[in-house]
């Protein structure tokens, strides 16, 4: 019998010396991390450490000033031409964008659509996926994020646990490589939190790719692979969840989970 060796994962997000300031103020210091295929990182930090911005970053909603950032191999936003590089037209990075699911606190469902318009908006009105298709996809993940007796409502309809499970399902319609979640369920009552994070643990034991920003530390530990903590624009810890969340070193990241937890 022979042994064959266990392929290296592939490396989904990689960011490289990302810098970014807004005027004098510099948010982002040089971030270096990668989230391999499959995995689910957490990022952690207080307000304003610049989580937001790079997050943003990875479908170039923000510019950067220095660095690379890379989505299964696919340098974002730029071309590089004998090593300067060319922010690309505005329609190469919408096409970029296809593959890079977003989830925001503020749900953005279009509020004037009914749920499945919502979700079916995005495959058929930018990827140009026949109907059809799209139509029954659109019911398949409905029914996985528990809203299968919801696709005709409107938004606001809806409890803002259910509109974030929408807006989840319309992110995993464009069947993107990666989804990135920006404090998803901090809008949320507290007790419609778990429904989000359910459909989220989810995702993650379905092999998604994920970026998360949180604050809820026991989903970190829980479903992150890795954690990652951000003060001040830079990575000041990270590591696996029981290391960093049941070891921190950081006098900092020691602060923030004092606090938080
Ligand atoms: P976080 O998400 O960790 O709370 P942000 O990335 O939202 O942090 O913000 C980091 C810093 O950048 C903050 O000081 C914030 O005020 C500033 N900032 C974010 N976006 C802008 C912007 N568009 N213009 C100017 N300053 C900004
Ligand atoms: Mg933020």
């Amino acid at each position: 019998m022979t042994f064959q060796p266990k392929p290296p994962a592939k490396i989904m997000v990689q960011a490289t010396g990302v810098r970014k300031s807004f005027g004098a103020l510099e948010v982002l210091k040089g971030i270096n991390l990668s989230v391999s295929n499959g995995q689910v990182m957490c990022l952690l930090g207080q307000s304003g450490s610049g989580k937001s911005t790079f997050l943003r970053c990875i479908n170039h909603l923000e510019r950067i000033d220095k660095g690379r950032i890379r989505v299964d191999g696919e340098l974002i936003g730029y071309k590089e031409h004998k090593g300067y590089l060319q922010e690309m037209h505005e329609h190469e990075i919408a096409r970029q964008r296809i593959h890079i699911g977003m989830v925001f606190q503020h749900f953005n469902l279009f509020p004037h659509m009914t749920v499945l318009q919502n979700i079916m908006e995005g495959p058929v009105g930018v990827k140009r996926e026949p109907r059809e298709d799209v139509r029954e996809r659109a019911h398949a993940i409905l029914k996985r994020v528990g809203l299968a007796e919801k696709v005709n409502a409107y938004p606001r309809q809806l409890s803002g646990g259910q509109q974030q499970r929408v807006a989840i399902a319309r992110a995993l319609a464009m069947q993107p490589k990666l989804i990135l979640f920006d404090e998803p369920t901090s809008a949320l009552d507290p007790e419609l939190v778990s429904d989000v994070l359910d459909v989220m643990r989810d995702l993650a034991q379905s092999g998604m790719t994920m970026i998360v920003v949180t604050h809820e530390i026991a989903f970190a530990r829980e479903v992150a692979d890795h954690i990652v903590f951000m003060a001040g624009g830079e990575i000041i810890e990270e590591g696996k969840p029981g290391d960093v969340l049941g070891n921190p070193c950081h006098p900092q990241t020691q602060a923030f989970l004092s606090k938080v937890l």
